[in-house]
């Protein structure tokens, strides 16, 4: 039940419609019981939304494409590895101050190691956009070596350069020992779901392999690796894992992981349902 009391949260983004955060999170607030409620605001301009953050009092935010970098220079903090990364996905307001996170990173790397170590690993980034730069750095903490593999030779080398990472085109991944591989590019989500980022004589049986798409849940990647016999990482799990540690931040409570991740792949069907 809404009332006076209710606390607010809210996804500033453009687009975001199509946004899984607010049934994923409104569905943790009602599980734990928590009397708050979460919104999605499609957002142009982002310095004028963070002031209506403040000065509305929401007490929490997820910031999603095209904002996750432009919103920093309006914070008036960031945590450390928000800081190293350069982007935010998840603003927290005390009382006024409004502090940055980046929960991507989180994780992803929470997904990942739930299904192998990555500590001395070789592993091979694909895409050199916000996604590559918060796991990249989240693979480096964790001790493993990158390779990044990107469309754009010279938006790969930045990247690559930033994490102290080897470069190489994406047609070399069978010459880098890959061990681990993630998709971080968009290839493969809907509507163009018979694509894949890599060739499928590239993979091999003794990769782990993760894609951040989650729509669909099963992309033609994490398809084609099952089939060969790899362990694989969906992009649901990252997606619920970063959700989590916002919902931990914000109410001080535990987060319902399980219901969470129900709710999205509940969503998710509905979606396919759609189409
Ligand atoms: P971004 O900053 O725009 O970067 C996109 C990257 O993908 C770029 O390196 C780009 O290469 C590459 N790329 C795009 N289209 C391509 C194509 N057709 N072929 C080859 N490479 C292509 O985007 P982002 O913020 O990193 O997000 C990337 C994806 O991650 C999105 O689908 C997003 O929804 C997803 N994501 C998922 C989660 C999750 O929780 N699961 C979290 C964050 C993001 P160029 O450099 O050549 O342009």
């Amino acid at each position: 039940m809404l009332n006076s009391d209710t606390v607010l949260f809210a996804v500033l983004g453009n687009p975001v419609s199509h946004s899984l955060s607010p049934v994923m999170h409104n569905t943790a607030l009602s599980e734990v019981g928590y009397n708050g409620v979460y919104h999605a605001f499609k957002v142009k301009d982002i310095g004028e939304a963070v002031s209506g953050i403040k000065a509305l009092g929401i007490r929490g935010v997820s910031i999603t494409i095209p904002h996750k970098i432009s919103v920093i220079e309006f914070l008036d903090e960031l945590d450390d590895t928000a800081e190293k990364i350069g982007a935010v996905n998840t603003v927290i307001n005390r009382h006024g101050v409004l502090t940055g996170y980046n929960s991507d990173c989180l994780g992803a790397i929470k997904a990942i190691l739930e299904k192998t170590a990555i500590k001395d690993k070789n592993v091979v980034i694909i895409g050199a956009g916000g996604a590559a730069r918060a796991i990249g750095f989240g693979i480096i903490s964790q001790g493993g070596r990158i390779t990044i593999l990107n469309r754009t030779a010279a938006k790969g080398e930045r990247l690559a350069r930033h994490l102290g990472a080897e470069f190489q085109p994406i047609s070399n991944l069978k010459k880098t020992g890959c061990q681990i591989l993630i998709n971080t590019t968009p290839v493969g989500m809907i509507p163009d779901t018979n694509v894949m980022p890599v060739q499928r004589e590239d993979l091999d049986k003794t990769m782990v392999v993760m894609d951040v798409v989650y729509n669909p849940l099963k992309t033609r990647l994490l398809r084609e690796a099952e089939n060969i016999g790899c362990r694989t990482v969906n992009g649901v799990s990252m997606f619920v894992y970063q959700g989590a540690f916002q919902f931990e931040l914000w109410t001080g409570k535990r987060a319902p992981v399980e219901v969470m991740k129900k709710a999205v792949l509940n969503a998710l069907g509905k979606g396919d349902e759609r189409r």
